[in-house]
């Protein structure tokens, strides 16, 4: 009968990346009546993933979150060592000598593609760096992104795309008191752009937006929604979609595209946010640089909640110096762990990981992103961790019982051997303090490092 998870034997679990799942995970190990000590390894010296460098600036609300997280990171069995990369700085078998069980939450950092001629055009940039760059996150510190025309557009109708374009759509008064970094801030007051295109694949009645983050595209200062009303003519399916009692989000914001249709445009407002639907980028086109999109129009087939865009040859061109491929984010592959290139995912059963022919890999699990795939908002990974973690627990008979782990001090070892400056929870809250300080002055929640080296300086 396993000792593992007694005082004598404690479960030691890693948890890779300190993102929303990773918190998940610690808080349901923690809660668990098993002795557990758990260390969550990130490969930035900030935690919180997604929370701190996805949601968007304006939206505070979202971001009081990483409350529940640092009461978590509070508890005498959690630790934080940050600024180690995983696969790189600390290999999977040194993790599994260390600990009794590992769960990766390392989210979904790269992002889908199009596959379409001029995808790589300068001007044509993922959702996904222009979201860090504007962030302060420090991998996207660098981009640059060429505001100077007038028409941009962006390719995708879920809630990334929503807060792409409503970052482009807002004027610098509304963004200023956030804690976007002061580099976006800068650029985004210079830029140009009057029109923003919103496009979708599919139809309104499947835009993927939610009901809050659409409506807040009739609140802008200086920037009209605008949608055709000859765009909002549904298929039979489409209605039936639509008229489905579950499907009530998809009916608020059908209804939310109709009364943004017969707005009389408001002339004062320099800015208009077209939606538009059926439609998807065949070729981008430029010299040097985006110029032209060719979008081919689409329509629907298939089965009630089954419909899939189908291209009818009919092709339209639009104008444009910039474009964001909004179209879904993906996970990325770690040395050593097994992965699904065709999901972009850790295959995994429940939260078990296994290997592609489906054979659990014993220790080894997962949760959020990289374990479901890029849905579901911050609270809907809560569910998905406890579900592995229920799994991990079921499991403890299996999880080399006998042996006492040494855990953290091991890591320790190897990353002092290596010199590599790993980083404690309280040395985090050392940087934290001073970018709360650094926003103070300006009047926002605070100004970001966005730079690793500018984090260290601060604890050495
Ligand atoms: P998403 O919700 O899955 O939306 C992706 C969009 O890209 C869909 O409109 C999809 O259309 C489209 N698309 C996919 N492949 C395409 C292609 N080849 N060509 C053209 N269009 C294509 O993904 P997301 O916006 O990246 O968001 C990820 C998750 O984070 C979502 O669950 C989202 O709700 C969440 N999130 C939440 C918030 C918030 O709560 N405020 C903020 C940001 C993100 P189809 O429907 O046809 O596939």
């Amino acid at each position: 009968m396993s000792n593992l998870g007694t005082e004598d034997n404690p479960l030691l679990v890693a948890i890779v990346g300190s993102g929303p799942s990773g918190f998940y995970a610690a808080e349901a190990l923690i809660k668990s009546e098993l002795h557990i000590k758990v260390d969550i390894l990130e490969r930035l010296p900030a935690p919180f993933g997604l929370v701190r460098s996805g949601v968007a600036p304006d939206h505070q609300k979202l971001k009081q979150a990483i409350k529940l997280y640092e009461k978590i990171a509070e508890s005498p069995d959690f630790k934080l060592i940050a600024n180690v990369t995983v696969g790189t700085d600390i290999s999977i078998k040194e993790l599994c000598d260390a600990y009794h069980a590992i769960i990766f939450t390392c989210g979904a950092e790269s992002d889908r593609k199009l596959g379409v001629h001029g995808e790589n055009l300068k001007g044509s940039y993922t959702a996904t760096e222009f979201v860090g760059w504007y962030n302060g996150h420090p991998d996207y510190r660098n981009r640059e992104f060429d505001l100077s025309d007038d028409v941009a557009v962006i390719i995708g109708q879920g809630n990334v795309a929503a807060d792409v374009s409503r970052i482009l759509s807002k004027t610098i008064d509304e963004l200023k008191h956030t804690d976007i970094a002061q580099h976006a801030l800068d650029t985004l007051a210079e830029s140009k752009i009057k029109e923003i295109h919103v496009i979708g694949r599919r139809g309104p009645a499947q835009a993927k937006f939610t009901p809050k983050e659409l409506r807040e595209f009739g609140e802008l200062l200086d920037c009209d929604p605008v949608v055709l009303k000859q765009d909002l003519i549904l298929n039979s399916e489409s209605a039936r979609e639509l008229a489905e009692k579950s499907n009530i989000a998809s009916k608020k914001i059908y209804d939310l595209f109709c009364e943004f249709s017969e707005r009389v445009p408001d002339t004062a407002k320099s800015k208009k946010c077209f939606f538009s639907f059926l439609m998807s980028p065949k070729e981008l086109i430029g010299d040097s640089k985006l110029e032209k999109i060719i979008l081919e129009k689409n329509k629907l087939s298939g089965e009630p909640f089954k419909q899939s865009a189908r291209g009818t040859g009919e092709t339209i061109e639009l104008d444009a110096g910039i474009l964001f491929r909004s179209i879904g984010y993906r996970g990325i592959p770690i040395e050593g762990v097994p992965f699904n290139d065709n999901w972009g995912t850790i295959p995994n059963d429940k939260g078990r990981v296994t290997n592609l022919d489906g054979n659990l890999v014993p220790q080894l699990y997962t949760a959020g992103w990289i374990k479901r795939g890029p849905s579901g908002i911050i609270g809907t990974n809560r569910a998905c961790s406890v579900e592995t973690v229920e799994c991990l627990i079921e499991d403890l008979d299996k999880l080399k019982s006998d042996t006492i782990k040494p855990g953290a001090q091991a890591i320790y070892t190897i990353l002092n051997k290596k010199k590599i400056r790993h980083i404690s929870f309280d040395e985090w809250k050392k940087i934290d303090a001073k970018e709360i300080e650094q926003g103070d002055s300006k009047g926002k929640p605070r100004e970001k490092f966005t730079r690793i080296s500018e984090m260290l300086s601060v604890i050495e």
